[in-house]
């Protein structure tokens, strides 16, 4: 069998290292000095500033809502992880789903812009598949209507646009650590906000609230601290990442190589690194794409539609009293291929292979 992602394990003599640090110091939790070193290596290796670890990439959304006062409505993008939109609706938040760009798949600037009215008060655009959104068009229309910018930038971890870290873009910006993502800590996240005054709001609220210079409860906060433990897996692949990275990379470009004129890959921003992150390929119909996924897993490949369905038509979010029609119809036909540290060349072939065929028996 051929998962289609498969969490990245360092060595475990390495990470033993780091948990008796743990042991020796019995400090397992609240800004430990595990969390902090991670903190500090984070920024620096992903070039940021105001970063905050904690315990997941759904908190680290809730925080960064909370900790810029987002209220009302926000608009953001049905093609997505179901989180971007049920974080929002979650902190009371209607999510109002704009439709997206049919080249990358992101977020568009001006159908976002066509959809704000008077209780619009954030954007939350998502930089999907790692792929960096129109952060000069969401700019503009934030400024002028007043608006914060939080991006989902889940999938984004080591992208840099124009030769910036993509998370230098908005008022925030949040990370996932989720075992499946590039860069991990089993469960964990970290919001990047562009002030300080925000980064220290939500560094008390990640706590009760609690201002641990005085003991004082100056905030209404929650439990979104990460753990020693956590942290310690984070320093150790975050030892490893740069191997990690350019093997995914490796991976993806050999998978574009050899489906090149097979499928459809979304558009990449210019000036937009890759980081490997996801393989996701768009096929020309619904039933081409649902075939290719059934012969696939007959044969062990697993593959995943990724992002099915668009999230406008998951009535738990709510209503979406605007239609969008292209997430809709890409939500259809795009699936994402095997891609994980370990997969090897000889698998990826098999998985090229086995698309292929499927694609010409059909
Ligand atoms: C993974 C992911 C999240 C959620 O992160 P968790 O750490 O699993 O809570 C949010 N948004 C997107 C786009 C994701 O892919």
């Amino acid at each position: 069998m051929i998962p289609v992602n498969k969490p990245y394990l360092p060595d475990l003599g390495k990470y033993q290292r780091y948990i008796e640090g743990i042991y020796d110091r019995a400090w397992l939790t609240n800004n430990g000095p595990m969390v902090q070193e991670l903190k500090a290596r984070l920024e620096d290796y992903l070039g940021v500033k105001h970063l905050l670890p904690v315990a997941n990439g759904t908190l680290a959304l809730q925080l960064a809502y909370k900790a810029l006062n987002v209220s009302g409505s926000a608009i953001t993008t049905p093609f997505t992880f179901v989180a971007t939109a049920s974080s929002l609706k979650w902190e009371g938040i209607t999510p109002q789903f704009a439709d997206i760009d049919p080249h990358s798949l992101n977020l568009c600037p001006d159908r976002a812009a066509g959809q704000i009215d008077s209780h619009t008060s954030a954007i939350v655009p998502v930089h999907v598949y790692g792929n960096a959104c129109d952060v000069k068009g969401f700019e503009a229309i934030a400024s002028e209507n007043q608006l914060k910018i939080i991006y989902d930038a889940a999938h984004a971890f080591g992208v840099n646009y124009q030769g910036q870290s993509i998370l230098n873009y908005g008022d925030a910006s949040t990370l996932s650590f989720h075992a499946t993502k590039v860069f991990h800590t089993v469960e964990g996240g970290a919001v990047i906000f562009k002030d300080a005054d925000a980064y220290e709001r939500a560094f008390k609220m990640i706590n009760f609230g609690i201002d641990t210079s005085n003991g004082k409860i100056v905030d209404c906060g929650t439990n979104a601290k990460m753990s020693e433990v956590h942290a310690a897996m984070g320093l150790t692949v975050l030892d490893k990442i740069d191997e990690v990275i350019d093997r995914r990379c490796q991976l993806h470009r050999q998978y574009q190589a050899n489906l090149k004129n097979v499928v459809e890959l979304p558009g990449w921003r210019s000036g937009t690194n890759q980081n490997g992150a996801y393989m996701p390929i768009i096929f020309k119909s619904a039933p081409e794409c649902t075939a290719v996924f059934t012969a696939l897993r007959d044969q062990g490949i697993i593959v995943r539609r990724y992002f099915s369905p668009s999230l406008a038509q998951v009535e738990a979010l709510g209503d979406n009293r605007h239609s969008t029609p292209i997430a809709d119809d890409f939500a259809n036909r795009v699936l994402c291929l095997p891609l994980y540290y370990d997969l090897t060349s000889g698998e990826l072939e098999q998985v090229c292979n086995a698309l292929k065929k499927a694609l010409q028996t059909l």
